[in-house]
């Protein structure tokens, strides 16, 4: 007989070896009347508390693409405190193989890295997984479900384990988050968990529970919901043709949603993606905020997507840990602090001493680092290319959208939705003037490089990766008062100054062989800009209004590679009424309405 799969944390085993997965099917599925339930429905959404290995999840799975007709969709949405391994999952869920082996390999070839907050998981065309790695009090809050929760998965370890997970921020995020008719299926039968439902407005029934269990609870309740209007987006025009653009249409293309790029220039990437290699890291502060949660579910979205389109397509993606060197007090105080708060499993951020870094970067440093084994180099240019495959590009296309009836006209097409993803196009365009957006000139540097090289990329304010066959890239310079992309001579000085003299053996060891300027676009408090565009004259008469259908992600700063790709996604969730896949404060610290308010507090509005 098996071992059950067991969790020291809580005293408790996760389910039995021989019957666990027909314990899920009883509990979960049967006691949400699942199939039934989604029948007819367009779109379905569960929440679950406790992901563990994924069982209840891949049992919906199952039963979802038995049952599910075209088109209609399914989120899974799943807290986890402690995300387990693959290894410990596969291993846990050996019994099942015949049953589940197919969907457990799918989803685990995307589990994301066990970095805290919220995950998309685009499983298939009809099923997204969301997995939130953090506690469920604290994460609950922060859930946007714009149609509502159908069906509640209440599992976890018991209440008499795990007491606090079953408090009154479960219950009342319960409350907010269930749509006009919602179930509650759980294991247990414990007296507090059904006089909490009971008071939150559901129907309890005790029904038996699976085996020798003698009892479990189910709930049900029709109650009004004020479910988010979405109107049917099904044609799209993306603005621009580089990172933004690019990932804006290739998230859209995930969710069924039709996306045409529209390009100034001759190529995609004209713009400052056009670079031949670029790093992909999260912006570091100290504590970890809404902000920070933005760049580390990109990161972790990056990393996933990355390696799927690299299987495909060659696009330069090297993830050879970036080390980030600790050359300033005030980086040691930042990266220390960083490392405590983030909540980042050590198999993914570390911080590494002179030695050890040095060891692992190949060349002698002066410095400590923070590690981060997952990240690396990727191509810009190639990457856009990427994320474009089977996607509508027109280029040598400068355009702006025209408000047409209820949708926009482009180009002398009409579109229900257009978004503004034009780099630094968004600078002082007519009604966006009011957003505090600058450019900043930069310049990247490719070298040959003789004698010995070195294995992981380096920051030390400027960044430094080795490409292979002898080559490596260095950049960048800022010059926030330059606005041409003229190649500067004195750029590659810079930036090869800079790495020489974090690793003096390079010196008179590079060679210029390429380099490349470009222009980033900045925003005033460093965030980018992702959601709707708000209508100025509307939030200064008080109404607040968005002008409907048009949406903007801009403003990428020095991160474009991982904000990109989440503004996306955050961009297609909003135009399909998905589940955001972040926490809806990441989503508010991005939106570029927070000008507006900014302005409004200060009365200058
Ligand atoms: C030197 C340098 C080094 C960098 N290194 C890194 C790095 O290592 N890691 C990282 O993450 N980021 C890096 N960045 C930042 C990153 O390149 C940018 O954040 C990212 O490329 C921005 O993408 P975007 O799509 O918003 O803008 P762009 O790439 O500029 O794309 C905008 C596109 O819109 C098009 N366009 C403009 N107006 C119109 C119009 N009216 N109609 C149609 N099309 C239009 C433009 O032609 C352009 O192709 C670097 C930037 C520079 C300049």
């Amino acid at each position: 007989m098996r071992e059950p799969l067991y969790n020291q944390r809580f005293d408790d085993i996760y389910f039995s070896p021989e019957d666990g997965l027909a314990e899920t099917r009883h509990v979960f599925l049967d006691g949400n009347d699942l199939p039934q339930a989604w029948r007819g429905k367009d779109h379905f959404t569960i929440v679950e508390t406790g992901f563990g290995t994924g069982l209840n999840f891949l049992a919906a799975v199952k039963a979802f693409e038995a049952t599910a007709t075209d088109g209609q969709t399914l989120d899974f949405i799943s807290f986890e405190k402690y995300p387990l391994d693959k290894d410990t999952i596969r291993e846990g869920l050996q019994s099942w193989h015949d049953d589940i082996g197919e969907p457990l390999e799918r989803m685990l070839a995307q589990y994301p890295l066990r970095v805290a907050g919220f995950h998309r998981i685009i499983y298939s065309a009809q099923i997204r997984l969301t997995l939130i790695f953090d506690d469920v009090n604290e994460a609950m809050p922060r859930l946007s479900i714009p149609r509502g929760v159908d069906a509640w998965f209440l599992d976890g370890f018991a209440p008499s384990k795990n007491p606090d997970m079953w408090s009154e921020a479960l219950f009342s995020g319960i409350d907010r988050l269930s749509g006009p008719h919602s179930s509650i299926a759980t294991f247990t039968a414990a007296g507090f968990v059904k006089r909490a439902i009971a008071d939150i407005g559901f129907e309890v029934t005790k029904v038996r529970g699976f085996g020798r269990k003698r009892e479990m609870i189910t709930a049900r309740r029709e109650q009004a919901f004020d479910a988010v209007k979405v109107s049917q987006v099904k044609s799209v025009a993306i603005i621009g043709g580089g990172l933004a653009g690019t990932s804006c249409a290739y998230a859209l293309k995930q969710y069924g949603i039709e996306p045409v790029i529209f390009e100034a220039g001759a190529t995609l990437a004209s713009g400052a993606s056009g670079n031949m290699a670029g790093l992909y890291n999260p912006r570091f502060t100290a504590q970890r905020q809404s902000e920070s949660d933005y760049y580390a579910s990109a990161f972790a979205m990056a990393y996933r997507q990355m390696t799927l389109l690299q299987a495909s397509q060659d696009i330069g993606f090297a993830p050879i840990g970036a080390m980030h060197l600790v050359n300033s007090p005030e980086k040691e105080k930042r990266y220390s602090a960083l490392w405590e708060n983030w909540g980042w499993h050590e198999d993914h951020l570390r911080i590494v001493n002179v030695d050890e870094a040095s060891d692992i970067a190949g060349v002698p440093l002066e410095y400590s680092a923070l590690f981060l084994p997952d990240s690396g180099a990727v191509s810009p240019a190639k990457l856009c290319e990427a994320y474009a495959q089977n996607i509508e590009v027109v280029l040598n296309a400068s355009v702006i959208p025209e408000r047409h009836g209820d949708g926009w006209r482009v180009h002398g097409r009409d579109f229900d939705a257009a978004v503004l993803t034009c780099g630094a196009g968004v600078v002082n365009m007519d009604g966006l003037e009011w957003l505090p957006v600058h450019t900043v000139r930069g310049q990247i540097t490719k070298c040959t490089l003789t004698g010995a090289g070195f294995n992981t990329a380096l920051c030390y304010g400027g960044y430094a990766a080795p490409l292979g066959d002898g080559e490596m890239i260095c950049g960048s310079t800022f010059q926030k008062w330059r606005d041409d992309t003229d190649i500067a001579p004195e750029d590659d000085q810079d930036n090869i100054e800079k790495i020489c003299a974090v690793v003096p053996s390079f010196k008179d060891s590079l060679e210029v062989v390429d380099h490349r300027a470009g222009l980033r676009v900045a925003t005033q408090d460093h965030w980018p800009l992702i959601g709707s565009v708000p209508d100025y004259a509307s939030w200064q008469s008080g109404d607040d209004k968005d002008h409907e259908g048009l949406y903007i992600s801009a403003g990428h700063g020095s991160h474009g590679i991982l904000s990109s790709l989440m503004g996306g996604f955050v961009i297609a969730d909003i135009l399909s009424g998905a589940p955001l896949s972040i926490g809806k404060d990441s989503a508010a610290s991005v939106n570029p309405a927070r000008f507006l308010e900014r302005l409004r507090k200060k009365n200058q509005l």
